[in-house]
């Protein structure tokens, strides 16, 4: 399976690419994972990408792409991925298109995960996430339960994502109404987008998403 998630920040891409990735054995590529991870190692990438990160706006496009194809050049990736956050402008969407043609590989769709702007606030505001297995959780829909154990048998480490405060959080969403909406229509066009409606539980989310992913 290869499959893009779009979708404004908060609206789920994250959560779900998560729990698709167990379900369908084929790994969740989120391009805001690989930069953290660059960031926390304090590479130079790592040290620009944090600047442009935590005023909430886009890392260059020919960045992006250069991350991305070293990403699906990667064994695990070889069966399918899911894209999580990538890609998020137009010039993203052609060069992933050109490397998918490099790999003789093709997208089987696109889906846009619709929210209601209200519960974007409300679900970024309550995000954490775990610092050492990375998995995403919310402080009142998502909590770990009892006996849900990170990798190393302890408890998750969570914390709140530095661009998950007010102010950064409206100028993420103002970045993806200029630069991310326009791929909906892009890839409308080419008669690959599938729309879900992303408000509700998780579990109504995922039945939504793979009832979509039916319709071949
Ligand atoms: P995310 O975890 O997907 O919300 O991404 C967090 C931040 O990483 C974004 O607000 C951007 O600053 C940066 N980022 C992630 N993916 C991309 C991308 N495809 N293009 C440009 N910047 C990105």
């Amino acid at each position: 399976m290869r499959l893009v998630l779009l979708g404004a920040p908060g609206a789920g891409k994250g959560t779900q690419a998560q729990r698709m990735q167990v379900r369908h054995g084929v790994p969740q590529v989120s391009t805001g994972d690989l930069l953290r991870e660059a960031v926390a190692a304090g590479t130079p990438l790592g040290r620009a990408a944090k600047v442009v990160m935590d005023a909430g706006q886009l890392v260059a496009d020919d960045i992006m792409l250069g991350i991305i194809r070293e990403r699906l050049a990667r064994p695990d990736a070889a069966r399918g991925f899911i894209l999580d956050g990538f890609p998020r402008t137009i010039a993203q969407a052609d060069g992933l298109a050109g490397q998918l043609v490099d790999l003789g590989v093709s997208l089987d769709a696109v889906v846009l995960l619709d929210i209601d702007p209200e519960i974007l606030l409300r679900r970024m505001a309550g995000r954490r996430s775990c610092r050492r297995c990375g998995r995403v959780f919310h402080v009142e829909t998502n909590p770990p339960r009892p006996g849900d154990r990170c990798t190393d048998g302890g408890a998750h480490d969570l914390f709140q994502r530095p661009d998950d405060n007010e102010e950064t959080v409206r100028q993420r969403l103002a970045v993806y109404a200029l630069r991310t909406q326009p791929l909906i229509e892009y890839y409308a066009k080419k008669g690959m987008l599938r729309r879900i409606d992303a408000n509700g539980t998780l579990d109504e989310v995922d039945a939504r998403l793979e009832a979509v992913l039916q319709q071949r």
